[in-house]
């Protein structure tokens, strides 16, 4: 009698422990099939590799399209543009010089992970100004501080000349989903710490509610937290520790996916990373301590919907 109890409470912890994984929503899969399309959605040039370098490779190599969609172009970075330019004054010129440094080198990263020239979209919005879009400047432009900017400068970007507003952002992530139909999309987790990545995360969760496809997203971390104490906890130890395991980060407590990646995936993912050469400059080992045995992917749903002013 003892024996059958312990027969059905092993079975019921069995259970319990398949449960999470038979959660809907969706999941990275270990494999890739041909039909399969990937969007990444990286606010910033450098995120898709930090978050994504190991699915992109191999997406790539089973056949299947992978997608990155740039929301901003990163030209909110003055501390970069001052060690890149070697200037204490970068001026709003010396974040636009950056900006067009940083689509190169993104465009790089991305071959370098096998993406096509031709999936590869710059929406150009301003960095550190997606919040406020999403917000306050739904329906009229914002001018980015850093730039001086209030609409699309960047001639390489999906729409130049659109104005800075939530409305536009939100119809070119729409146009590029539209072009790559992706069956799933890697985007940041809106418990990032940085505002640029929550509001991506918002955004990319609406935009596939109103498409009716709320569980083609996973979601992906990059900032823990900006603040102390733990600023500094994640990913830890700092630089190349390519044989250690990317633990899930101490906050942003969603259900972790552990993605295993092999050598040669982590040798493309550090490659990727080592493309961003401005961002290398200033912020090595916080970068390259991405480069681990695994990538995290969360696949609960969002804590909560976000609050968007109606279209
Ligand atoms: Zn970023």
């Amino acid at each position: 009698m003892a024996a059958a109890y312990w027969v059905i409470v092993r079975l019921a912890l069995l259970l319990l422990l398949w449960l999470p994984a038979l959660a809907p929503g969706a999941v990275v899969p270990a494999r890739f099939a041909p039909g399969d399309a990937l969007l990444i959605v990286a606010p910033h040039p450098d995120d898709e590799a930090l978050c994504c370098a190991g699915a992109i490779q191999r997406a790539r190599a089973a056949g299947a399209r992978v997608a990155i969609v740039w929301l901003t172009s990163g030209d909110a970075f003055e501390l970069d543009a001052m060690v890149v330019g070697r200037t204490p004054h970068p001026g709003k010129r010396g974040l636009e010089r950056l900006a067009i440094r940083r689509m190169a080198e993104a465009k790089v990263a991305a071959g370098r992970l096998g993406v096509q020239k031709e999936d590869v979209f710059f929406l150009g919005y301003p960095d550190r100004g997606l919040s406020r879009l999403l917000t306050d400047y739904y329906h009229r432009s914002y001018r980015s501080r850093y730039t001086g900017a209030d609409s699309v400068p960047y001639g390489d970007a999906l729409a130049p000349g659109a104005a800075y507003q939530g409305q536009n952002l939100e119809r070119d992530l729409l146009a590029v989903i539209g072009a790559v139909q992706p069956t799933l999309v890697l985007a940041p987790t809106p418990l990032d710490a940085h505002p640029d990545h929550r509001a991506a995360g918002e955004l990319a969760s609406r935009v596939l509610s109103a498409r009716g496809e709320p569980d083609r997203a996973a979601w992906w971390i990059v900032h823990v937290s900006h603040h102390e104490p733990f600023r500094h906890r994640w990913p830890t130890p700092r630089g190349l520790h390519p044989e250690l395991p990317l633990d899930p980060p101490p906050r942003a407590a969603l259900a972790w996916q552990v993605w295993p990646m092999d050598a040669a995936e982590e040798r493309g993912k550090e490659q990727a990373i080592r493309a961003h050469h401005t961002q290398m400059e200033v912020m090595a080992p916080f970068l390259l301590a991405f480069v681990r045995r695994n990538e995290l992917y969360a696949r609960e749903p969002l804590p909560e919907e976000p609050e968007l002013p109606a279209p």
